[in-house]
């Protein structure tokens, strides 16, 4: 686990060797997950006190957290989102993914915080404008103010597409997201979400990718192509002090 601390932010990058299994995440009780592993060592490595999900399903909801109520964890634990928001303390968010993007989406001005699962479809949807005019509407942000750290994904290395995704591509077409080598095609997510997060006047400089790895060649993650449909999933946490 790699662990990002800043400000009141920390982010906790999840690895293989602390992954989460199928078992863990679906039909399961949210205050039976987060009382195991490897919730209860993430718990040590940061400032939250409890722990929120959602039913991931590769949409463009995304869950405003800004409530310590138990019975609200359990009810959000099977919404189905893709990404969380929040400015309250203490409150930790989790996205889970095997080869889709995680992005983190941070304001230190007015401290609020949204973590983002962002595979393809997320992507070519836009669910990365969708948080970022929540932090306008809601927290009153200025895109300039934000910064973005983007996780471990399948990377334009690995990431074969076929003429169909690229069809299904053509209507948004962004920059050079799709990379040609040979006859073969490769698509590059965090490029993809750079790009729209660069248009609506995000500063280049404050994307980060220290810890932008690809799923699919470093053997340390869960990678749902390499490990052929694998149940296992990345878990990333962030939350405020
Ligand atoms: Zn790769």
């Amino acid at each position: 686990m790699r662990v990002h601390k800043q400000g009141k932010l920390t982010i906790l990058w999840g690895e293989k060797a602390n992954c989460m299994e199928r078992d863990h995440w679906q039909g399961s009780l949210h205050t039976e997950v987060v009382n195991k592993e490897p919730f209860v060592s993430f718990a040590r490595q940061a400032d939250f006190s409890s722990l929120v999900s959602v039913l991931q399903v590769h949409g463009t909801q995304i869950v405003k957290v800004e409530s310590n109520d138990p019975l609200l964890f359990e009810q959000w634990f099977g919404t189905q989102a893709d990404g969380l928001i929040t400015s309250a303390s203490g409150i930790g968010l989790m996205i889970r993914t095997a080869d889709c993007l995680p992005l983190v989406l941070y304001d230190p001005v007015k401290e609020a915080v949204a973590l983002v699962h962002a595979g393809w479809r997320g992507t070519v949807d836009q669910i990365v404008i969708k948080t970022l005019n929540l932090f306008k509407t809601d927290y009153g942000s200025s895109v300039s103010d934000i910064q973005v750290w983007f996780g471990p994904c399948a990377l334009s290395c690995c990431y074969q597409v076929d003429q169909k995704f690229l069809d299904a591509l053509s209507t948004v077409f962004l920059y050079d997201a799709v990379v040609k080598r040979g006859k073969s095609w490769y698509f590059d997510i965090p490029r993809y979400n750079a790009a729209l997060l660069k248009k609506e006047g995000v500063p280049a400089a404050q994307l980060y990718y220290e810890y932008n790895q690809c799923t699919i060649c470093n053997e340390i993650y869960c990678s749902y192509r390499r490990e052929s449909g694998t149940e296992s999933r990345n878990v990333t946490v962030v939350s405020l002090k």
